[in-house]
């Protein structure tokens, strides 16, 4: 097959710079495409799984991305009133990875490694402020239409193209994909504060999940601050969502104390379960959120679209070195799968565990949960789904 066409990667977020760096490793040429003047630095996902943090050692940003982030052995559902319902301890697993626990690092952190080593590398063009805004296919090749910041246009070419453009992909739409799923009731607030939790529940973990019938919401250490999410009604507008005061209330509420809180950051975002009706049409390929996105309870969207991004390159480097074409699909069954089955059932299910109201539905949870952490085999087998170690092994085992 020819290799002297590059492949083309639409958007430089996390997975398409782990798939151009992998892909330029294994000596295909790549040019990546992103719509931003730069890489941007907001606030987004921060937790990195075990098994992400293994494959990322290839890059030698590992432990970079440890020595800025914030190691967390252990993550804890609670009640907002009782306190602990149940502990995950990660070293649990610490034969199974080489870092048995979750590092909060702020994903801008890896993006901005990940381009460092791509600018390095002769076989990779890197195009910023250059938007993608219609793809098409022929028998040996893609085409990509771009338009730059000043407004010009031009076509560029390629023997295939990854839309790793987020959720609103356009090669995904070029690809004819249905986003089938649903777009949840509430707006994600997420805001970060220099109070240190640890002073209002000395037992909390660095990860806390923290449910209630009337207000769940969600407490994440990161190395300088703390950060705090919750549901908000999306009926409000974007200003009131945001607001200063209905902040202070909301952490007021999560813990009542003399002073206000100091708050770093806020955003606000609306969130959806979805997953593309397919990921792979021909010689064009989706991953990451332009091909499935899900509620961030349990971390998985940002870890799943690394994955698909590893299992993508090794896919297509096979197919460059001569597999048949229709080996592309084994990597829509696989990682396809894994949104669906594993991904989309794990955050639905702590969405359910957190919001729900039914005081008997709710006892179940928790007594669920209270025996899996008391049972040394079930915990580890919880350990293995939630960190996203056993959906790899199980799809590299259905090749
Ligand atoms: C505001 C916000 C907060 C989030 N918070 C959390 C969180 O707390 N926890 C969590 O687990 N997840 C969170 N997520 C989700 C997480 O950030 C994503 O799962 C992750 O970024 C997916 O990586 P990606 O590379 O697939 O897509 P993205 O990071 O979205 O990257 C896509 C890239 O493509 C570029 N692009 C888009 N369209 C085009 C185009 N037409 N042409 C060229 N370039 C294009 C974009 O500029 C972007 O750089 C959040 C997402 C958002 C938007």
């Amino acid at each position: 097959m020819n290799t002297s066409k590059p492949i083309l990667i639409i958007g430089a977020g996390p997975v398409g710079l782990v798939a151009a760096n992998l892909l330029v490793d294994e000596g295909i040429p790549v040019t990546l495409v992103e719509a931003s003047p730069d890489l941007p630095r907001d606030l987004r996902a921060s937790t990195f799984h075990p098994p992400t943090l293994d494959m990322l050692e290839r890059f030698g940003v590992t432990d970079a991305m440890i020595a800025q982030g914030l190691i967390c052995p252990t993550w804890q559902f609670r009640d907002r009133t009782e306190g602990a319902v149940a502990t995950f301890e990660l070293a649990r697993i610490a034969d199974e990875t080489n870092h048995p626990y979750r590092l909060q690092c702020e994903q801008w952190r890896l993006g901005e490694m990940l381009h460092a080593r791509l600018k390095e590398k002769d076989l990779a063009t890197i195009r910023f402020g250059t938007r993608a805004v219609a793809a098409r296919q022929g028998a040996d090749g893609v085409e990509v239409d771009v338009v730059d910041a000043d407004g010009n246009s031009e076509t560029i070419g390629g023997a295939f193209v990854v839309g790793s453009d987020g959720i609103g992909s356009v090669v995904r739409k070029a690809m004819g994909a249905a986003f089938e799923g649903q777009t949840i009731p509430e707006i994600f607030l997420t805001v970060s504060t220099t109070f240190d939790f640890r002073e209002a529940m000395p037992d909390v973990s660095n990860i806390s999940y923290i449910s209630d019938p009337e207000e769940w919401f969600v407490l994440i250490r990161t190395a300088s601050v703390w950060r705090a999410l919750f549901p908000v009604d999306s009926s409000l507008s974007d200003e009131d969502v945001i607001s200063s005061g209905r902040i202070e209330r909301l952490l007021q509420g999560a813990h009542a104390r003399a002073e206000p809180y100091e708050i770093r950051h806020r955003t606000a975002y609306r969130v959806h379960e979805r997953v593309a009706s397919h990921y792979v049409e021909g010689r064009m390929l989706i991953a990451g959120d332009a091909a499935h996105v899900n509620n961030p309870l349990g971390g998985m969207g940002l870890n799943g679209g690394i994955h698909d991004a590893f299992n993508l390159a090794a896919t297509l480097t096979e197919v460059i070195r001569g597999a048949d074409l229709a080996t592309l699909k084994r990597y829509e069954r696989q990682r396809r799968k894994v949104a669906l089955d594993v991904v989309q059932q794990t955050t639905l299910r702590n969405r359910a565990m957190l919001n729900t109201r039914e005081p008997a539905a709710r006892a179940a949870y928790y007594a669920d949960l209270r025996r899996t952490v008391a049972d040394a085999e079930a915990h580890k087998t919880y350990l293995m789904r939630t960190s996203m170690i056993q959906s790899l092994r199980d799809v590299a085992a259905m090749a």
